[in-house]
């Protein structure tokens, strides 16, 4: 790994300086800046001494974005600031202070002067109770993550298409009987959806289609409740039926 002895970043990765760690991972580390601009403002950098974005490889920086993404979804989930900067500093006419590439980010309030650096050190207190609910956050964030990757994107792709279909088929009828979810449509719809599926195949694809049929049974059981509320005695009492249409 390369490693500088004097550099302050450095020193944080060898665990040879204290730090608010956020999250760590095999290529980068998140951090408190200890001159908060801003309330929040978080540090990403790589293990490895690079100088600048000219000496960091693409490995390197592709880390960097990929926690820098996550960490920002985790400000966001967090803190709900107005808005987040992200930034990164090459060279000393940039205003770099620190020479071992780092990103910034910083949640900003509306209307608040625009700066890059200050030298008012941050509460530590404060500093540690924002480490921690920016590591709660962020766990929540990669265990989203990590459900995301487990479907495939292919599975991702066909429920697009299996959303278009099933909203034509709620658009189309006419009557509350051509409603997919009146029992006879449903059937019709949901046997041969299925029909590639025998019983005990635990496929990606198998599985999507049994939890995409579940979905819908969730769905339509309101839609059923609110059917036989009104029609049973062949008035409509309650206004429109619940939607069953598909985000
Ligand atoms: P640069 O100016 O190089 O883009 O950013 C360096 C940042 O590191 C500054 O925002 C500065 O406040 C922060 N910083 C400098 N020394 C330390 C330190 O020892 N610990 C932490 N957590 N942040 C530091
Ligand atoms: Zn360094």
């Amino acid at each position: 790994m390369a490693t500088r002895p004097d550099c302050i970043f450095c020193k944080i990765v060898r665990g040879e300086a204290p730090a608010h760690r956020v999250y760590e991972d095999e290529l980068t580390l998140v951090f408190m800046d200890i001159f908060p601009v801003t309330d929040g403002h978080t540090l990403v950098i790589t293990r490895d001494h690079f100088e600048n974005v000219f000496e960091a490889d693409e490995v390197a920086l592709t880390a960097i974005a990929r926690t820098s993404h996550k960490v920002a979804a985790a400000i966001r989930s967090a803190l709900a600031p107005d808005g987040l900067m992200i930034f990164q500093l090459n060279g000393q006419a940039a205003g770099q202070t620190v020479f071992h590439y780092h990103m910034h980010l910083m949640p900003r309030t509306s209307g608040e002067p625009l700066a890059l650096h200050t030298r008012v050190p941050g509460v530590p207190a404060r500093l540690a109770e924002l480490a921690g609910k920016l590591a709660r956050a962020l766990a929540l964030v990669l265990a989203v993550a990590h459900m995301a990757c487990l479907t495939p994107a292919s599975v991702r792709q066909e429920r697009e298409v299996w959303r278009g279909e099933w909203n034509a088929r709620v658009l189309a009828a006419k009557t509350a009987w051509e409603n997919p979810c009146a029992t006879r449509p449903f059937i019709a719809w949901a046997d041969p959806f299925l029909a590639s599926c025998p019983e005990g195949d635990e496929s990606a694809e198998c599985s999507a289609r049994r939890d995409w049929v579940e979905d819908r049974v969730d769905q339509c059981r309101a839609w059923t409740a609110w059917q036989l509320r009104n029609f049973n005695k062949h008035e409509r009492t309650e206004g429109e039926p619940p939607s069953v249409l598909i985000d």
